[in-house]
């Protein structure tokens, strides 16, 4: 996203949050996020389409992260015009995300993520505040590595003439350099700017 000065429109940060203000749509979103279950397209569609629509996004391009989850979701914005350019498909084996899931915290002043493992807070004081997602318990990234598998094939096969797949199991350096590769050899080849949107793997 920094790299390609690309502006972030991810599904679950948006709905996240609804839940922390508290409104009507973030109370229905929240009951479906704690099962790990997708939350209903009357809820989620319009949030992504209305932030994909901004002029931020518009001038520069998007990375869309965590959307369409299903198939009804990718004709959904596909009705509007919204294509990707780009889809990237990352691979990653199911104990190796829940160890991911696990251990990630967020640093709520920076918006950092950190892992606990891989990638530890530089300070104490970063420590003592870093919060957890509340679905982010071993139990929860189960449930919602089922609803992605239930989904997954019908969102790769409308995006399998823009799609990548990059193996996701590595260190994120390398995760990074091959993602960066496959937008490179689009942009070489384009030169509107660049749309890409991430597979969701519950993660
Ligand atoms: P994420 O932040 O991508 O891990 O998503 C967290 C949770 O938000 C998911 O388990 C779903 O309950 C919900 N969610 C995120 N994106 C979508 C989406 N495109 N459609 C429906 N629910 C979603």
């Amino acid at each position: 996203m920094k790299h390609h000065d690309l502006v972030h429109v991810s599904a679950g940060d948006l709905l996240r949050a609804e839940v922390a203000a508290g409104t009507e749509n973030g109370k229905k979103a929240k009951e479906y996020m704690t099962k790990g279950e997708l939350v209903p397209n009357d809820i989620v569609v319009n949030m992504v389409k209305e932030r994909l629509s901004q002029p931020d996004a518009q001038r520069k391009g998007w990375l869309l992260d965590g959307y369409p989850r299903s198939q009804s979701q990718a004709d959904a914005i596909d009705a509007t015009g919204l294509r990707p350019d780009v889809f990237i498909l990352l691979e990653v084996l199911d104990n190796v995300l829940i160890e991911r899931v696990v251990g990630r915290r967020l640093d709520p002043v920076t918006g950092r993520i950190y892992h606990l493992k891989y990638s530890p807070p530089e300070t104490q004081e970063i420590a003592e505040r870093l919060t957890q997602r509340f679905d982010d318990t071993e139990y929860q990234a189960k449930l919602r590595l089922q609803t992605h598998s239930q989904n997954v094939d019908a969102v790769v096969a409308t995006y399998n003439n823009v799609l990548k797949k990059v193996d996701g199991n590595r260190p994120k350096e390398e995760v990074f350099r091959s993602i960066n590769d496959a937008l490179m050899e689009f942009m070489e080849n384009n030169s509107e700017s660049l749309n890409a949107s991430v597979a969701p793997l519950g993660s």
